[in-house]
């Protein structure tokens, strides 16, 4: 195997297909690096409501998520790469779910499954639900349903694994964790007496400005 440096010296994608055809393959390190990461993902093996059953669904042999190498569903966040959100996360819950997050390793990544993660879904009118987990903790991909089925969790693991194979390692657009000046923890939420406390976090949720 050849391997360049350089991500300018790379061959064009039609030249690198002709040479893999004559048994010769070109990569760089960039490209190891991301293919390796996107094919060993690890999910937390946590859930929160019925969007959870079919997470479980995915993992089991008729969907088999193990074909995207991401079946090694880990019971400890030191151990995780991955955290679903499936179900609905609750306010009490809320401060659970960003203190998992923060004792997860970088490179780490988010998966907000089903209508209640994204938006508190049937819920979202309740007192004690928070209407959407990427108030408090940066998603990565959006699976919208209620619930989605296990093909719609492997269709959204796929364009997280796109999403870790375009990523370059340098540059401007390089991701957070090889930018030293980036945290990969968020502040955890307080349940108070009414409310979580703060009700989101600035860094990372904008409301939709609404027009006048
Ligand atoms: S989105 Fe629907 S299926 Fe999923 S946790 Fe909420 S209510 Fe349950």
């Amino acid at each position: 195997m050849g391997m360049i440096h350089e991500s300018r010296a790379m061959p064009e994608i039609d030249q690198r297909q002709q040479l893999s055809r004559q048994g010769v393959i070109l990569t760089t390190v960039e490209d190891l690096y991301n293919w390796g990461r996107k094919n060993s993902i690890w999910p937390l093996q946590f859930g929160l409501a019925c969007c959870a059953i079919e997470m479980i669904a995915a993992s089991m042999a008729r969907f088999d998520i193990a074909r995207f190498g991401a079946e090694v569903f880990r019971p400890s966040p030191r151990q995780a790469d991955l955290m679903i959100v499936a179900g609905t996360v609750t306010k009490k819950m809320a401060p659970q779910v960003v203190r998992l997050y923060n004792q997860m390793p970088e490179p780490k990544y988010v998966i907000a499954m089903g209508a209640c993660a994204i938006s508190g879904g049937p819920f979202r009118q309740g007192y004690n639900v928070v209407n959407g987990i990427d108030r408090y903790l940066p998603v990565d991909v959006h699976i919208a349903g209620c619930p989605p089925r296990p093909e719609a969790l492997l269709e959204g693991l796929m364009a997280l694994q796109q999403k870790i194979a375009a990523q370059r390692l340098t540059g401007a657009g390089r991701p957070r964790h090889l930018d030293g000046a980036q945290s990969g923890e968020f502040p955890a939420p307080r349940l108070e007496e009414h409310d979580l406390a703060p009700i989101a976090n600035p860094q990372i949720w904008r409301p939709t400005a609404v027009k006048e």
